[in-house]
C-alpha cells in the first residue's frame, strides 16, 4: 500500500478545556488535511501528569465532536506509549548521541540554562537524559506560513532534555517518535511551537526518521497582548455554541468571509474546507479581542 499523501494530527495537552488558540490550530489543521483528502489523527499528549486537569482529555474530545471536527482512526494517549520512547532514547544512547546528565537547573544558571557541557556538582541518582548538540548546528527549514526559519540549536537551546531527572519523557522526544509513528506528513500547530521544530528536525535526523512538512498558525492575543494559553481556562470556547467562534477562527486565520454563511456547523466546515487558503494566514498573530472566542470578536466587526 503507498502511504497517504496527506496525514495531519491535532495533539492538544489535556491541561484545561480547549480555548480559542487551541481551536484555531484544531481547525487549521483539519481543514488542510480534509482539503488534501487525507487523515487528520487526534493524539491526546498526557505525559506530564502534574500539569493535567483531572477530566480535560474527554472535555477537549467534546468541544471537537462539538466544532464538528471528526478524527480518523482511534485516539493515541501518549501515557501508553512509553515503550516507544524508551526504544527511541536506547538507540540514541548506543549510538553516542545521547547521553546522562546530572546538572540541576541552578547548575546550569551561570550559562543561562544552557547545556553544553556537564557541570553537575553532585551526581544525582535518576540523571536526566540529553541530545549532544553538535557545535556549529544549524537548522533550517521552510514553514509553509513563516517561509524560511533557521536556528542556531547549539547556541540559542543547548544539549536539550529527552527524559527528564524525574523520569517523564520530554514532549520533543515524544513528538518526534509519535509523528513518525502514525506517518504524519503535515504538521500544522501554533505558531508557539515553532521555536521547538528545529530540535524536533535534529531528533528526526539522528533517529533516521522523515521530517514532515510545517505550517505554524498564528496565535491568538488577548486584549493586553499575551498570548492566550491552554491554562487559561477561565477561557474555554463553548460548546453549546460553536458557530460564533467558528467564524472568529475563520477570520484569525486570515480568510475571505464565506459567499454563502451556512447556517450550521457541517454546512460551515463543508463550505470552508473547499474555500480555505492557505496563503491567506498571516505569519504574525492578529490582534484578536480575549472575548472573541466567545462570538464578540473584534475581528468580526
Ligand atoms: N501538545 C502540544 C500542545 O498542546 C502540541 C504539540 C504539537 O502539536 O506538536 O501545545
Amino acid at each position: 500500500m503507498p502511504p497517504p499523501c496527506y496525514r495531519g494530527r491535532f495533539a492538544p495537552s489535556p491541561t484545561g478545556p480547549l480555548h480559542a488558540g487551541s481551536m484555531l490550530a484544531a481547525l487549521g489543521s483539519w481543514l488542510l488535511a480534509r482539503q488534501a483528502g487525507g487523515q487528520w489523527l487526534l493524539r491526546i499528549e498526557d505525559i506530564d501528569p502534574p500539569r493535567e486537569v483531572p477530566g480535560a482529555a474527554q472535555a477537549q474530545l467534546r468541544t471537537l465532536a462539538a466544532f464538528g471536527l471528526r478524527h480518523d482512526g482511534g485516539i493515541e494517549y501518549q501515557s501508553r506509549r512509553g515503550p516507544l520512547y524508551q526504544r527511541a532514547l536506547d538507540r540514541l544512547l548506543t549510538d553516542g548521541l545521547a547521553f546522562e546528565c546530572h546538572c540541576s537547573r541552578s547548575d546550569l544558571a551561570a550559562v543561562g540554562g544552557i547545556h553544553r557541557q556537564c557541570v553537575a556538582g553532585a551526581q544525582r541518582p535518576d540523571p536526566a537524559i540529553r541530545l549532544r548538540v553538535p557545535d556549529g548546528c544549524e537548522i533550517a527549514f521552510d514553514d509553509l506560513i513563516h517561509g524560511h526559519v533557521k536556528q542556531r540549536v547549539d547556541v540559542e537551546v543547548g544539549d536539550f532534555v529527552l527524559r527528564r531527572a524525574d523520569g517523564p519523557w520530554a514532549y520533543q522526544l515524544a513528538v518526534v517518535v509519535d509523528d513518525a509513528a502514525q506517518g504524519i506528513t503535515d504538521v500544522v500547530r501554533g505558531a508557539d511551537l515553532l521555536d521547538s521544530t528545529p530540535r524536533q528536525i535534529l531528533l528526526q535526523r539522528a533517529l533516521g526518521l522523515p521530517t514532515p512538512r510545517h505550517a505554524h498558525l498564528p496565535l491568538l492575543l488577548g486584549d493586553d497582548g499575551r498570548k492566550l494559553s491552554k491554562s487559561d481556562a477561565a477561557r474555554p470556547v463553548d460548546d453549546a455554541s460553536p458557530l460564533p467562534a467558528l467564524r472568529m477562527l475563520w477570520q484569525a486565520l486570515g480568510q475571505p468571509p464565506l459567499a454563502a454563511d451556512a447556517g450550521s456547523v457541517a454546512a460551515f466546515l463543508d463550505a470552508a474546507t473547499a474555500a480555505f487558503r492557505l496563503e491567506c494566514v498571516p505569519g504574525t498573530p492578529p490582534p484578536v479581542s480575549a472575548a472573541a472566542h466567545n462570538g464578540s470578536a473584534r475581528l468580526r466587526d
